[in-house]
């Protein structure tokens, strides 16, 4: 490749500028330089993306330089996401699209089992584990059915936290043994049901949540004749830090306090069903980030638990709740969006801490219950989405300026071709202030249009020079350090964070993002992500680092359609897929309709010896249907089109021809997807 002389005079010897191809045609400066010897690998992708640290063992990068996914981890085949991806889209399911692979979620069920499993040999521990899914999770029926399946082998349960779970819970699970539990808010209803299902062969375990709820619970078991097993959620003191930390502590949301359980016991107690009580629950909150938080819980819930049995409660069940984490970042650590344990040290430490409180009060030990939904249902998704278009700050390489221009323009000419590697920092600060001054300029009458546009150029040739050198430096000064951001591209993708990532728009939750082919390219474009919502909200400009957060994120240029190339400004471009990793918990509920953008296109694929099966395809919202979550009526809107239509065509304001056309798409468009069909 040729480089441009005038954009190599101020690059460091030995170094070969890599060009977009917009700069190929001589248009723009180099932003990356890598030294000439050294080409981009997929290693440089993997390091770069982290995929390693939290893909590990699903997701990684193949020769080909595509994400490959591997949903039997590391005990079975991989599959091309890009292929993939290709062929569902000759299936006439577009982007963006939910990928759910069924046997990442049969792995996780079996890692968390295994995990326990081990725990309670490695320890002696004279009991059983009886894992249950929390529904709320995620309630999609073909996960749940999925995973009640994959769960029977080792009596996994269900966890409901609401009437509604309560109904999918109690019609789903079917295997002997398994767990039901029972939490959320309860009234008569609610609880008449669950001791019911008794009858049904169910084990459900109604946990109290509130004091009312004892009152209630005695009257419906003595009207039904049927004495329930029951639980009491206590409300610990140790509490999670971070986003969630504060579903606990002592103002928690849920939960009795120790003076409330101490009433609960007695109100038991009087009425004769303190055999009844047998579980103790808490949960601490969720993405519990760090083992010394998940270890003091413990220690408490322990001893409460061994009080319990004490004061002669039948105890039988530890619950330790949710707050299994899920390493985001990948950087193993007690940042927000990791955790400093894996699973194997959460179930030993959970195994270890209750075994050793039984055996200080020479109880028997409990059967131990955890309630991980995030740590089992996030892995299984991968939403993949296209980018429509981007946004750059201008490209074009300064020409000389024409004769008296006005002198500030002519000082920021100057200062442009004089930076350098020793002068850089002080250059961006004067080509911001002649930007300013031409500015003011220009507002007094001084400069004239095309002067301004000369000097607005200058000022973006500065920047693009300054952050060239900037990012060859080992160490950034901090006046540059918005450098990066001014500069980022904008990269317009068809999706609405609102639907597909809430969490990152509500709690500015970290997932992994990152293109899922070109891997062996370098990415030489720093960009932030806009929706296709008209919020300003509807972006993301937070990325997964190593260390805390990056705010840009390295996504390759796009290509324009060889039939376009020679466009000035391409309007079309090949296609470029960025996949959103671990989202698969909580996002697909919590998704809203912001700007009437629906459910995505979801599909669940299952790896089979020779490729893989599409299991079920669970087709996105139209408009027609989003329409009618918001009380419109298909046919009554198309009635009005046509009768507008008619109006028109009677005041000869419109042909019979453009009438057509325009009531075809309009109906056309009712029954379509409501994101963007690019390309
Ligand atoms: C939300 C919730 C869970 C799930 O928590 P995760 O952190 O996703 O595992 C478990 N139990 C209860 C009571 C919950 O409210």
């Amino acid at each position: 490749m040729t480089v441009p002389t005038q954009a190599h005079e101020s690059l460091p010897p030995g170094v070969e500028a890599t060009l977009t191809r917009a700069a190929r045609a001589g248009q723009a400066l180099p932003l990356v330089v890598t030294p000439a010897t050294r080409t981009w690998t997929i290693e440089d992708s993997e390091e770069l993306y982290r995929i390693q640290g939290w893909g590990e063992p699903y997701f990684s990068i193949n020769e080909a330089g595509r994400v490959t996914v591997s949903p039997q981890g590391d005990r079975g085949g991989s599959l091309d996401l890009y292929e993939l991806v290709n062929a569902l889209k000759q299936r006439n399911l577009g982007l963006p699209l939910l990928i759910r692979f069924s046997d990442i979620l049969e792995d996780r069920i079996e890692r968390l089992n295994a995990a326990f499993a081990k725990a309670i040999a490695r320890y002696n521990y004279p009991g059983a584990y009886r894992g249950v899914f929390p529904v709320k999770c995620n309630q999609q029926r073909h996960l749940v059915e999925s995973l009640v399946k994959f769960g029977k082998r080792h009596q996994f349960g269900l966890e409901a936290g609401s009437k509604p779970e309560l109904m999918i819970a109690l019609a789903t699970l079917d295997t002997p043994g398994a767990l039901l539990i029972c939490n959320g808010y309860k009234d008569r209803e609610y609880i008449e049901t669950a001791i019911l299902a008794q009858r049904l062969g169910q084990t459900p375990i109604i946990v109290l949540e509130q004091l009312e709820e004892v009152q209630l619970l005695i009257e419906a078991s003595r009207k039904l004749g049927i004495q329930p097993v029951v639980g009491v959620r206590a409300k610990l003191t140790a509490k999670g830090e971070g986003r969630w930390g504060i579903s606990a502590g002592d103002r928690a949301k849920f939960g009795l306090t120790v003076p409330e359980i101490i009433q609960g016991v007695e109100l038991l107690r009087q009425a004769q069903m303190l055999e009844s009580l047998q579980l103790l629950h808490f949960h601490i909150g969720s993405q519990i980030s760090s083992i010394s938080v998940i270890k003091d819980a413990l220690r408490e819930a322990s001893q409460m638990y061994v009080e319990l049995a004490h004061l002669g409660a039948n105890m039988k069940y530890l619950d330790v709740g949710g707050g299994l984490g899920v390493d985001y970042d990948g950087s193993k650590t007690n940042f927000y969006a990791s955790k400093n344990y894996n699973m194997q040290n959460y179930a030993n430490d959970v195994v270890a801490e209750v075994k050793e409180a039984c055996a200080e009060r020479n109880l028997p030990v409990p059967t131990l219950i955890s309630e991980s939904g995030r740590a089992i249902a996030s892995h299984q998704s991968v939403l993949v989405f296209d980018v429509l278009g981007v946004s750059t700050v201008p490209t074009i390489e300064p020409e000389p300026l024409p004769a008296g221009e006005h002198l500030i323009i002519r000082n920021l000419y100057e200062t442009y071709q004089s930076i350098t590697t020793d002068n850089y920092q002080e250059a961006y600060h004067d080509a911001a202030q002649f930007k300013e001054e031409a500015i003011s300029l220009f507002n007094f009458g001084y400069v004239s249009l095309t002067g301004r546009a000369h000097a607005e150029r200058l000022y973006w040739a500065c920047c693009r020079k300054i952050l060239a050198i900037a990012r060859q430096q080992e160490y950034v000064p901090d006046d540059l350090e918005d450098l990066e951001q001014i500069m980022a591209s904008i990269y317009y993708i068809n999706l609405s964070v609102f639907q597909s990532a809430p969490d990152s728009w509500a709690i500015d939750q970290l997932f992994p993002i990152m293109p899922i082919h070109r891997l062996d390219e370098e990415p030489t474009e720093r960009a932030t992500l806009a929706d296709l919502t008209c919020d300003s909200d509807g972006k993301i400009n937070q990325f997964i680092d190593l260390r805390d957060v990056k705010s840009v994120l390295e996504l390759h240029p796009l290509k324009a359609k060889s039939e376009n190339e020679n466009q000035l400004i391409p309007t079309q471009f090949e296609p470029y897929y960025l996949g959103m990793f671990l989202g698969g918990a909580y996002q697909e509920i919590m998704g809203n309709l912001h700007n009437l953008f629906g459910d995505t296109n979801a599909v669940h694929i299952h790896l089979t010896p020779k490729g893989y099966q599409i299991q079920h395809v669970v087709k996105g919202d139209t408009m027609r249907e989003v329409l009618g979550y918001v009380q419109y009526d298909a046919e009554d809107l198309v009635e009005s089109i046509r009768q507008q239509t008619e109006q028109a065509l009677l005041e000869k304001r419109i042909t019979l021809q453009e009438s057509q056309l325009l009531l075809q798409n309009y109906e056309r468009s009712l029954s379509g997807y409501t994101y963007l069909s690019a390309f």
